[in-house]
C-alpha cells in the first residue's frame, strides 16, 4: 500500500511538472525565427539501390552523426549542447539545434538564448580568453594547421592538439563503422576512397583521400565527410569544421551536364563580347555532376543550407586534379518550392507566373556552374590572373559572369533544341525570380552584389519592368539585348582586369534601390521562409532494417529535437 501511495505521489509530481512546463511561455520572437526555416523531408526511393548500397547508406548516416557530434564539440561543446537542449522553451531548443549553438546564423550571429554573450570569434577552436599576442608568441608550427585546435594545458599555457587526438573518442566510433562499410562495399572506387579516408580521419592527413575522391567517377553513392570548411573560424580562418553529406548520383542529369561541358569551346566563341575577351580555350573536362542528398550533418547542416558542393579545398589537390562540383538537385527543388515559388507569387505579375518553373531554375543554376569556365582566366595583355587583378572585387564579378553567361548558354541551347521542356521565356522569368530571391538580403556577399548589379542593369535597359503596385515582369524582347549587353560589360571588366573600374562600378550599382527595397519587405511581412531545415535520417529513408543489433540503437532524427524532459 505504501508503495502504491508513493507511485501516486510520483505521478502527481510528474503531472504538476507537465502542467508547469505547458504554462511556460514560448518567446514569440524565437518562434518566428524557427519559422524562417521551412521544414523539408529528405527522401529517397532506396528501392532503387542495391542491398549493399542500402546497408552502406545506413552506415554513412551513422558515421555522419559522429561528424555531427564533433561539430557540436567545435561550436559550443557537448556540455553546453545538452544544457541548451534542456531549455524549457521548445522553440529555443529547436533554434539552437538549427544553429548548432545559441547564435543566430541568419542574423549576424546574434545570441538568442538569455545568458549567452556574443559568439566567440574562434568558437571552440581556441581558448576563449586567448589573446592574439599569445597566439603569435606560440612556437608550435602546427598552430595554423586546419586540423588542430589550441587549448590550455594544466599550467595554463597554450598547447596545440591535433584533431585525431582531440576527438579521438568520437572518431573511434566512426572508425568502427567505416571498417564495416569497407567490408561490404562492392564498388572499387568507393571502397578505395573509404579506405584512404579512414586513414585520414585517424591521422589528419587528408590529401591522399582527396586525390582518390577526385577520381571517383562511377560510384552511385558518395559520402563527403570529415573536417572541411573554415567558415566558422572567424578569428584566423585556419580551422576546419566537421561535416558530412550522404549523396546519390543522378546519372541522367550528370550525363547531360557532361555533354554540355563538351560544348564550352563553341559556347565561348559565341559569347557576345569583343573577341579578345574570349581568346582562351575553355577546358572541357570539368567535373560537374548532379546528386540527391539524403543526409546533412555538422557544419553543412547549420543555418542556411548549400545547394552545391565544390571540393576539395586543398590547393595541392586542386592544382593536380581540379575540383569536383556537385549540384544538389533535391535540395534545389526544396528551396524552389518553399522559397522561390512563394517569392514569385508575391512579386511577379500574374500572367508570367506560369513561366517560373523548377526545370528552368535547375538549368539556370547548373549552367551558372558550367559558365564559370567561360571568358578569360588571365588579364588580356597583362601578366596577372583576373583574380589577382580584381582582388577583393573578383568574386562579385566572377559570380556575375557565371550567372549571365549561364543564362546566355541556356537561351542558346533551348533555341538549338538541346534543352527540352524549358522555353526561353521560362528561363528569363525564372532567372528574374532567382535574382529577387537573392537580392532580398542585400549586398552581403559576392553573389548578392553580383545579382543586384545585374538586376539594376536589366531594369535600366527596360528588360525588367515594375508595375505600379510593385510587381515585376520581363520584357522578353528587350531581355535578349540586355543579356548581351550585361555579359559584354562583365566579360570586359574581367578581361581588362581594371580594379578601379570594377570597384567603382560595383560601389555605384551594387546597391538595392529604395523602390525594390520596399517591395522586398512584402516577403518578410508574408513570412516567406528564408531557408530550409531537414527531417532526415535512417527512419525517414525506411532503412531501419539495415541497422545491425550489435551497432547499438541508431541515432535517428528524433534525437535532434530532444524532448522537453526525459
Ligand atoms: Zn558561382
Amino acid at each position: 500500500m505504501k508503495k502504491f501511495h508513493s507511485i501516486i505521489l510520483c505521478l502527481a509530481i510528474m503531472m504538476a511538472g507537465i502542467v508547469n512546463l505547458q504554462a511556460q511561455k514560448s518567446d514569440p520572437a524565437i518562434e518566428g525565427k524557427v519559422k524562417q526555416y521551412a521544414t523539408v523531408p529528405l527522401k529517397y526511393d532506396v528501392g532503387q539501390l542495391e542491398p549493399d548500397e542500402q546497408e552502406l547508406m545506413a552506415l554513412f548516416i551513422q558515421i555522419a552523426d559522429v561528424m555531427d557530434d564533433i561539430y557540436w564539440e567545435q561550436t559550443v561543446g557537448m556540455a553546453e549542447r545538452n544544457k541548451l537542449r534542456r531549455t524549457a522553451d521548445r522553440n529555443i531548443v529547436e533554434f539552437a539545434n538549427i544553429n548548432y549553438g545559441p547564435w543566430d546564423r541568419l542574423d549576424g550571429n546574434k545570441p538568442f538564448v538569455p545568458g549567452y554573450g556574443p559568439r566567440p570569434a574562434g568558437l571552440n577552436f581556441y581558448p576563449k580568453d586567448m589573446k592574439k599576442s599569445e597566439f603569435d608568441a606560440l612556437k608550435d608550427p602546427l598552430k595554423t594547421s586546419p586540423y588542430t585546435i589550441v587549448r590550455r594545458n594544466s599550467k595554463g599555457q597554450l598547447e596545440v592538439v591535433p584533431y585525431h587526438k582531440a576527438y579521438e573518442r568520437q572518431l573511434r566510433r566512426a572508425e568502427e563503422m567505416l571498417k564495416q562499410a569497407i567490408g561490404i562495399c562492392k564498388n572499387e572506387e568507393l571502397r578505395h576512397y573509404l579506405e584512404t579516408r579512414l586513414a585520414a580521419l585517424t591521422s589528419d592527413a587528408y590529401e591522399k583521400s582527396d586525390l582518390i575522391w577526385m577520381d571517383m567517377k562511377k560510384s552511385r553513392l558518395d559520402f563527403v565527410f570529415g573536417p572541411i570548411e573554415t567558415y566558422d573560424d572567424a578569428l584566423y580562418g585556419y580551422k576546419t569544421a566537421y561535416e558530412a553529406f550522404v549523396l546519390v548520383k543522378d546519372e541522367e542529369w550528370s550525363n547531360r551536364l557532361a555533354h554540355f561541358s563538351q560544348m564550352l569551346p563553341d559556347m565561348q566563341k559565341s559569347l557576345p563580347c569583343d573577341p579578345k575577351y574570349k581568346q582562351e580555350k575553355p577546358g572541357t573536362e570539368s567535373d560537374i555532376n548532379v546528386y540527391d542528398v539524403v543526409y546533412y550533418a555538422g557544419q553543412c547542416n547549420a543555418g542556411g543550407k548549400t545547394i552545391a558542393i565544390n571540393l576539395p579545398n586543398d590547393e595541392n589537390v586542386q592544382l593536380q586534379k581540379g575540383t569536383r562540383r556537385l549540384q544538389l538537385k533535391n535540395v534545389m527543388q526544396a528551396k524552389f518550392d518553399e522559397i522561390l515559388r512563394p517569392i514569385a507569387n508575391t512579386l511577379i505579375v500574374k500572367d508570367q507566373l506560369q513561366n517560373v518553373t523548377f526545370d528552368a531554375f535547375f538549368n539556370n543554376v547548373c549552367f551558372h556552374e558550367v559558365a564559370h569556365g567561360l571568358g578569360v582566366k588571365n588579364v588580356v595583355g597583362g601578366k596577372e590572373t583576373v583574380r589577382e587583378a580584381l582582388k577583393n572585387q573578383y568574386s562579385a564579378w566572377e559570380e556575375a559572369k557565371a550567372d549571365i553567361c549561364g543564362l546566355f548558354m541556356v537561351q542558346n541551347l533551348i533555341e538549338k533544341g538541346e534543352i527540352n521542356g524549358v522555353s526561353v521565356e521560362d528561363a528569363y522569368i525564372t532567372y528574374m525570380a532567382g535574382l529577387l530571391r537573392s537580392v532580398r538580403f542585400g549586398a552581403t556577399e559576392a553573389h548578392g552584389i553580383a545579382n543586384i548589379m545585374c538586376f539594376n542593369y536589366m531594369k535600366k535597359q527596360g528588360a525588367f519592368l515594375r508595375t505600379e503596385d510593385g510587381h515585376y515582369m520581363v520584357d522578353v524582347k528587350k531581355m535578349r539585348k540586355a543579356i548581351e549587353g550585361w555579359a559584354a560589360l562583365v566579360l570586359e571588366t574581367e578581361g581588362t582586369g581594371n580594379y578601379e573600374n570594377a570597384k567603382s562600378y560595383a560601389a555605384k550599382n551594387g546597391v538595392v534601390q529604395p523602390e525594390l527595397q520596399k517591395d522586398l519587405q512584402k516577403l518578410s511581412s508574408k513570412n516567406i521562409p528564408v531557408d530550409i531545415r531537414f527531417e532526415q535520417g535512417i527512419k525517414q529513408l525506411g532503412l531501419d532494417g539495415m541497422i545491425k543489433r550489435e551497432q547499438g540503437p541508431a541515432k535517428v532524427n528524433d534525437d535532434k529535437y530532444l524532448r522537453l524532459r526525459p
